[in-house]
């Protein structure tokens, strides 16, 4: 009786030893709302990292979580999907920054908690906030939703109050053009009602600053490239497939494209896929073989 009384002390402070210690863990990898932990705990200093491993960062690309209601069914990933998808990232420690964190990295070395992750969305549809965005706050993850000024408010899109929330805790609003048009394939001159002016309002309209465009159907050439660096984003991101790097260009990140069909198991497989990051700068303009955005 004794032993087992002791055994049953040991299995106590060991639950106690233990279980604070999980505690301090999720406390320190907190995605926000402990800054003093966040901000002193990184995977490595800066001026020690290997820069273009430390760099190399998943940008995952989503459009809507739902039911398909258009042709291109791989862009809208099931909900449940999602879930295990966002569990997966926590469970395995990945913290989630803003593209503007991300900019500051590579521009200013701010430094990034370890396992830095990247979430977007691409098109502001309606499951982002009645879907995601449910499940990501219970998780307290952030994404950077890239929305097309003339769809806010439409059937099936974001309307003003709940992107208000989303930004509200946390999430990043992010451009991607006022019409959804095929950049590289207007004249030069209507540019800058796409990228700048339209920005400029959703600026004001979100009382917010946005400094990262989402190219349509990831179409870009040298005059756009030259269009958004004249509007002053600090970051723009493609549908070239990969993990981000500086050396891509900061104009012309790759992301991680999530589809329907890939499940849990197509996604970690993806995230896993670190090595095969090649280095590519496209000015082509259209995207080799993904499906379109939207
Ligand atoms: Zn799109």
């Amino acid at each position: 009786m004794k032993a087992f009384s002791r055994i049953m002390l040991l299995v106590l402070v060991m639950t106690l030893v233990f279980g604070s210690v999980r505690v301090a863990h999720a406390r320190i990898y907190h995605p926000y709302g402990f800054d003093t932990h966040y901000r002193q705990i990184y995977c490595q200093p800066a001026e020690e990292a290997d820069f273009t491993e430390h760099c190399r960062v998943p940008i995952l690309m989503y459009h809507e979580i739902g039911e398909p209601f258009t042709e291109h069914t791989e862009l809208f990933v099931d909900p449940d999907n999602f879930e295990r998808q966002m569990e997966y990232l926590v469970e395995h420690d990945y913290n989630t920054v803003s593209m503007a964190e991300l900019a500051a990295h590579w521009l200013e070395s701010e430094p990034l908690p370890s396992n830095p992750i990247v979430i977007t969305f691409d098109d502001g549809f309606l499951g982002n906030y009645t879907k995601a965005f449910p499940v990501m706050k219970k998780l307290e993850l952030t994404a950077t939703i890239y929305v097309v000024e003339e769809l806010i408010g439409s059937e099936r899109y974001l309307n003003d109050s709940m992107l208000s929330e989303m930004l509200e805790a946390g999430f990043e609003l992010g451009h991607h053009t006022k019409t959804h048009r095929e950049l590289s394939n207007i004249p030069v001159n209507e540019l800058e009602a796409e990228v700048k002016c339209s920005r400029d309002r959703l600026e004001d309209r979100f009382d917010v600053c946005i400094d990262t465009i989402a190219y349509p159907y990831g179409s870009y050439n040298e005059a756009v490239l030259e269009a958004v660096s004249g509007a002053d984003y600090a970051t723009g991101v493609t549908i070239e497939e990969g993990f981000a790097s500086e050396e891509q260009g900061m104009l012309t990140l790759n992301r991680i494209a999530v589809l329907r069909s890939d499940g849990l198991e197509g996604f970690s497989e993806k995230l896993e896929s670190r090595n095969d990051n090649e280095v590519k700068v496209n000015y082509c303009g259209q995207k080799r073989g993904l499906v379109p955005g939207r």
